[in-house]
């Protein structure tokens, strides 16, 4: 395939992300793991800035949503009772020429591990027939490794939200509609990890399962389900709404939020699944989609599966997952919306929209290029460097520490005196940070009178620098940081 610009792409996002500290290869000093990533200092905290922020809107900004934490490894039964042991695989063909195995939906797209050079597709070797390939990791509880004491790391946080369905609902004292949100780690046995963290076999979601009432019920209480169409007002929600327009609502709720934290809605497509694809328990799925290098591909999936986990909790446990319905008195089983985001493919897809190359001219003249990671306040790892105009002089130092002290319980500050000042500030472009202090001799009172106590605040975006008073510094960035 011809694509020397994306790979281009990838490989200049796949240093950067090595060389400042975004993410790292697992265990890269034994050769690497294949489909393990870890995230270095600066990926650790945009990491923190995105989880926090999904919970802060998810829970924290709401009444209607409560979170919650479960284990990895859960009952085996879980597993059963959800699809994922009978169901939870891809087609794989293994080839006989290079011993490689493939998913079969991918086979013409991937680099032969022995001839990287090509593709599987042109590789000459002959392949099996598509085989089921099971993506849960296996593994025993206890001492002994028998078939009773089988256990699974878990392939998606959602199944232990419907398994404490009941638990949460009790003592958040919440009332249908209302939901439950979880961030936690995940684990597939991917075929064919690939395209940096995109797919990965060690990863982390952000899921939500928002239960509401069964259409039936809707009907019953309001005469009527409101139809979706272009008119419908999303910002409200209302006794009406079936899952239609439930469902709706959380497409347009998840991309506001992406676009909150600096993904542009031009670079996200909505991808409605067509009738044929769904899974048999799903009415609709939306796959919100990003614009990466190496292809648009799923960031997220929005579905609306009906109450199928609840029944088949009901079925496999035998404890009951009925709710009652006061204003409706009776009995029912929720039905259920679920967006399902990947951490993982959120942070690679804010790197990559906010990596931009630049031609900047100095003082004398000279063109360089600057690297820019245009990061929404909001998600940066670094919210302000904070820079002594030279560090030989205890009075310019000591400012700066100052200011250091005072922003440093709010936001993540990174303070820096080595080197020219124009380096330190390239240093935090590159990291994406969107402020730059500099304490100079105005600082100090060498300016006049007025200048005393003031700093330039630079912005990373357009270079600009005003001059600002320390007290000021404080309110001015929280209101751009929050
Ligand atoms: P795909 O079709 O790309 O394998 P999926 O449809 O199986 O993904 P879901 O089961 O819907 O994915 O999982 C929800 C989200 O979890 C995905 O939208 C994605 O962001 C994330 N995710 C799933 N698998 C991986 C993976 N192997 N590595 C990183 N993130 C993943």
């Amino acid at each position: 395939m011809a694509e020397p610009k994306t790979n281009e792409f990838m490989e200049k996002i796949v240093s950067l992300c090595k060389r400042r500290g975004f993410v790292f290869q697992s265990s890269e000093i034994y050769g690497g793991i294949n489909g393990f990533w870890d995230y270095g200092p600066l990926g650790a905290e945009l990491k923190r800035n995105v989880k926090d922020l999904w919970w802060r809107s998810m829970t924290r900004l709401r009444d209607d949503i409560a979170g919650l934490e479960a284990t990895i490894i859960m009952h085996p039964k879980i597993w059963e009772a959800s699809g994922h042991i009978a169901t939870f695989t891809d087609p794989m063909v293994d080839c006989k020429t290079c011993k490689g195995r493939f998913r079969a939906d991918q086979v013409s797209e991937i680099p032969c591990p022995q001839r990287p050079s090509k593709t599987v597709s042109e590789c000459a070797g002959e392949k099996t027939e598509p085989r089921p390939f099971n993506l849960m990791f296996k593994t025993h509880v206890g001492p002994v490794e028998g078939d009773e004491n089988v256990a699974y790391l878990r392939p998606e946080t959602a199944q232990a939200i419907f398994a404490q369905f009941k638990n949460v609902l009790e003592v958040s004292r919440q009332k249908v509609p209302f939901g439950i949100a979880q961030i936690g780690k995940a684990f597939r046995n991917e075929v064919t990890p690939r395209n940096f963290t995109f797919r990965s076999r060690e990863f982390e979601q952000m899921e939500l399962e928002f239960f509401i009432k069964p259409d039936e019920i809707v009907e019953k209480l309001n005469g009527s389900v409101a139809k979706l169409d272009s008119s419908t007002d999303l910002s409200q929600a209302r006794a009406d709404w079936g899952w239609e327009v439930w469902h709706k609502y959380w497409v347009e709720q998840r991309i506001r939020w992406y676009e909150s934290i600096g993904l542009p809605r031009a670079s996200l497509e909505e991808y409605w699944q067509k009738k044929d694809e769904l899974a048999h328990y799903a009415k609709a799925t939306v796959d919100i989609l990003y614009k990466f290098p190496f292809g648009t591909q799923e960031l997220e999936g929005i579905a609306a599966r009906g109450d199928f986990d609840l029944t088949q909790h009901q079925k496999h446990s035998g404890r009951s997952m009925e709710y009652f319905d006061e204003e409706a008195k009776s009995k029912y089983i929720p039905h259920v919306i679920e967006p399902s985001a990947g951490v993982d493919r959120l942070i690679l897809a804010l790197i990559c929209n906010a990596y931009q190359e630049e031609p900047v001219t100095d003082e004398k003249g000279n063109t360089e290029t600057r690297i820019v990671l245009r990061f929404h306040p909001r998600v940066a790892p670094v919210k302000v460097g904070i820079f002594p105009l030279l560090k030989n002089k205890p009075e310019l130092v000591q400012k700066a520490l100052q200011v250091r002290d005072i922003l440093r319980p709010h936001m993540n500050v990174f303070y820096d005196e080595a080197g020219a000042i124009g380096r330190r500030y390239r240093r935090q472009d590159e990291a994406g940070t969107p402020f730059g202090i500099t304490i100079d001799f105005d600082t100090l009172g060498e300016g006049g009178p007025e200048r005393v106590d003031t700093v330039t605040l630079r912005d990373r975006d357009s270079m600009r620098q005003e001059r600002v008073s320390i007290s000021e510094l404080l309110p001015k960035l929280l209101q751009q940081i929050q």
